[in-house]
């Protein structure tokens, strides 16, 4: 693995420790090998390098600003990239009102720079990370009265495909987009196959004024969560708001005061009691406790409204990407440790 690495622009960072990456007060670890993906004219040169590390079966993971993560404290045993902002760009073509945008621009920037040319974009006001991210993701504000996530602003995607080594467009039809879910997120689901350099995105022209006030409205309405989501360092969608909606009629919020003891505070791990009631962890919270959290929120939930909750958060360990089953069974001994060596085993005790 070393020998292609050392064909990536910069140097990798070896043993780095992933808590510098993660929102989340928890014990994270490190991962064996660290790179950022810069948007500049060494991109291509490592996106073909991942490229061999994908066709060499060698094990790597891509994220943007890791606001949807939740890494175990073994950390990833293989190569983690980070997506860096520098370079971002959100180019406007008059003829067509589309807009070019990079997959590392922020949403608050794509949010910002659409307003001042009166297009409207203000349903993705204030979801965090980098736009594409939120394309892969379909990311979106469930409570915004239109229900416009990314897959009404997406015209087309440019990827790079790590199995063809190649640039390649994509135009989403009908199937492309579920509810926080696309193709890229599906093809990607235990080797990542896609990574999105760019997207061509565009929305109706409302003018200036009217943008900013919706802008505004939707700021206000999720200020306090937003303020107790990242001074207390909690997921924002541990579990999809959507589905939880689209099934139920509830939000969390409302489940959570109707039957307080679905929430139970497990060494830290824990509803957030203010905001958007979002979870979080404290520093001596281990995997454990956030297996023991995940299984007891789970069970409750199906058992006063019958709603199997929707894993959203991306659960990485040492090996990476894990189902929440996987999860619960290599961290939670009560449900039987699945997958793991008696050494591994051993090591989670
Ligand atoms: C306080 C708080 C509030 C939140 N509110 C919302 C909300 O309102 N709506 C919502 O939908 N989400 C929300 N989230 C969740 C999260 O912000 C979104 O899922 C966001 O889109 C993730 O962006 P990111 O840059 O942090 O992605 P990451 O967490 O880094 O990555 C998420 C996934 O995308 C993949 N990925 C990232 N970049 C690329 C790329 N360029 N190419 C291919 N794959 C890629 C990663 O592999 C990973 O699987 C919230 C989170 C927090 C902490």
């Amino acid at each position: 693995m070393e020998k292609i690495l050392a064909k990536l622009s910069r140097e990798v960072s070896v043993n780095y420790p992933l808590a510098k990456r993660h929102l989340f007060k928890k014990k994270t670890g490190n991962a064996k090998f660290f790179y950022e993906l810069c948007f500049d004219e060494t991109m291509e040169n490592d996106l073909k390098v991942f490229g061999e590390l994908y066709k060499e079966n060698l094990p790597f993971v891509l994220f943007s600003q890791g606001t949807n993560l939740l890494i175990s404290e073994r950390g990833y045993d293989g190569l983690f990239v980070a997506v860096g902002t520098k370079g971002a760009g959100i180019k406007f073509d008059e003829k067509t009102s589309e807009f070019h945008v990079s997959a590392n621009a922020t949403v608050g920037v794509l949010v910002k720079d659409t307003t001042e040319r009166g297009y409207d974009f203000s349903p993705l006001t204030g979801v965090p990370g980098l736009v594409g991210a939120g394309i892969v993701g379909n990311s979106g504000w469930p409570a915004n009265p239109t229900k416009r996530d990314f897959d009404y602003f997406v015209k087309r995607i440019k990827v790079f495909d790590l199995q063809k080594g190649e640039f390649e467009w994509m135009t989403p039809d009908g199937d492309f987009f579920g509810t926080r879910d696309s193709f890229l997120k599906q093809q990607n689901k235990g080797k990542t196959r896609y990574i999105v350099v760019e997207s061509v995105l565009a929305s109706e022209y409302i003018g200036k004024e009217n943008v900013k006030e919706l802008v505004q409205r939707q700021t206000e309405e999720r200020r306090e969560s937003s303020y107790f989501g990242f001074k207390e360092g909690t997921a924002g969608s541990v579990f999809s708001g959507g589905h939880i909606v689209m099934a139920t009629g509830k939000k969390i919020q409302m489940m959570l005061s109707e039957n307080p003891d679905i929430n139970i505070d497990a060494n830290g791990a824990t509803f957030s009691s203010n905001g958007a009631r979002l979870f979080k962890t404290e520093p001596h919270t281990t995997d454990k406790d956030v297996a023991k959290w995940f299984s007891h929120v789970t069970q409750k939930v199906k058992e006063y409204y019958g709603h199997d909750l929707h894993k959203e958060v991306v659960l990485l360990d040492y090996d990476g990407e894990v189902t929440l089953p996987e999860f619960l069974g290599r961290y939670d001994k009560k449900l039987g440790a699945c997958g793991l060596s008696k050494k591994q085993e051993l090591e989670v005790k």
